[in-house]
């Protein structure tokens, strides 16, 4: 059992902005949601999603261009042989 000495309340919040990234593999600028800061307060859950509020940002840790699909952390920066797999027909026609 933990008994406090002194408690302290900070503002837990989660900050993101919405940010504009041009897409490495088709060139199209698209909005994306960056991260900016982010708290994990007890256990992750039992399928390995980390706590709240982390767990609520899910939804920005990958950027996906609207235009092309292209997915990656940064949309702007290309990984090797993406191009090739956003437009390959396993991809198109799946
Ligand atoms: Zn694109």
């Amino acid at each position: 059992m933990i008994t406090p000495i002194k408690a302290t309340t900070y503002a837990l919040m989660t900050i993101t902005f919405e940010i504009e990234k041009r897409c490495a593999v088709c060139g199209k600028v698209s909005k994306q949601i960056a991260l900016m800061s982010t708290n994990a307060i007890g256990y992750s859950d039992l399928d390995m999603r980390p706590p709240e509020m982390e767990r609520s940002t899910i939804n920005t840790w990958i950027q996906i261009c609207p235009s092309c699909g292209y997915r990656a952390l940064d949309i702007s920066e290309l990984i090797e042989k993406s191009s090739e797999a956003v437009n390959s027909d396993f991809i198109n026609n799946s």
